[in-house]
């Protein structure tokens, strides 16, 4: 297996289960990571086939950089998921600018940096696959969390409109929706409100990094699914 993953915040929660079962796969993998140093170098230590990278992504020099490290590594990145994410929670009239700002940066932005700097190489192979991590947020709205709602559903429509202009050479592009995950983003969460969830979802159970690390797995090897938004969530939404 010769094909190279970049994934963005891979140091944590759903990106560094993908890292590690894209390379167990065989896949060549560059796991980005910005905060998280030892994680990822344990990442490093315990995984053949991972390759780790610092960059902010919500910044497009240190996005270049980590393209350019790639490119430079192995010659071609042949699918990116622009994992990397946060959330904030609190009402809409608290939210400053500077959270807001923080927000779109981190989880919109990047994906817009990450995809605009890595098409070239994409388009001028024939070849590429794009996997946004959106959420169900992004799709019905979360109260308390317009914010982060606003950045997915951006992220959704930069997948559909993107995939009908890079569709014709061969990039397909794609969002993968998740439902609650059990990572450190829902640690905040008190008992009573996972039973809630729990209750909420058809399936009755909070999801793990490994059923969204399937669907990624899926995603990539399948070669006719293109500008769709799937969502693995429990039946959360149906
Ligand atoms: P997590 O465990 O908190 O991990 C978040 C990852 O994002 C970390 O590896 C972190 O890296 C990275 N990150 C944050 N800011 C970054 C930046 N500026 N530059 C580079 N990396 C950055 O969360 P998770 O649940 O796995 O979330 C992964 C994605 O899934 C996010 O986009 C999230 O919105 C989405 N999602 C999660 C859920 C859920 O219930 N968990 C549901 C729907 C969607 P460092 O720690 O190294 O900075």
């Amino acid at each position: 297996m010769d094909k190279v993953v970049l994934i963005t915040g891979a140091s944590k929660g759903i990106g560094k289960v993908t890292a590690q079962m894209l390379a167990k796969e065989g896949y060549k993998v560059i796991a980005n990571y910005n905060k998280s140093k030892n994680e990822a170098e344990k990442l490093l230590k315990e995984n053949n086939n991972i390759d780790i990278f610092k960059a902010d992504v919500s910044k497009r020099d240190e996005c270049r950089e980590l393209i350019e490290y790639a490119i430079k590594k192995y010659g071609k990145i042949d699918v990116l998921i622009n994992n990397a994410g946060i959330s904030k929670w609190g009402l809409f009239t608290d939210l400053t600018d500077e959270e807001w700002e923080e927000l779109m940066r981190t989880n919109l932005y990047s994906a817009y940096y990450m995809i605009q700097e890595t098409l070239k190489y994409m388009i001028q192979n024939k070849s590429g696959c794009i996997i946004n991590i959106s959420s169900i947020w992004g799709m019905v709205g979360a109260s308390c969390e317009v914010g982060y709602s606003v950045t997915k559903a951006g992220m959704d429509a930069l997948t559909k409109s993107l995939a009908k202009e890079v569709g014709p050479s061969n990039i397909r592009i794609n969002s993968i929706a998740p439902g609650t995950i059990e990572t450190d983003m829902i640690s905040d969460l008190s008992e009573e409100d996972r039973k809630e969830i729990e209750m909420q979802t058809p399936l009755r159970k909070i999801g793990k990094p490994e059923d969204i690390a399937k669907t990624i797995k899926w995603l990539i090897e399948d070669e006719f699914t293109i500008g769709q938004i799937i969502s693995p969530n429990g039946g959360w939404i149906i």
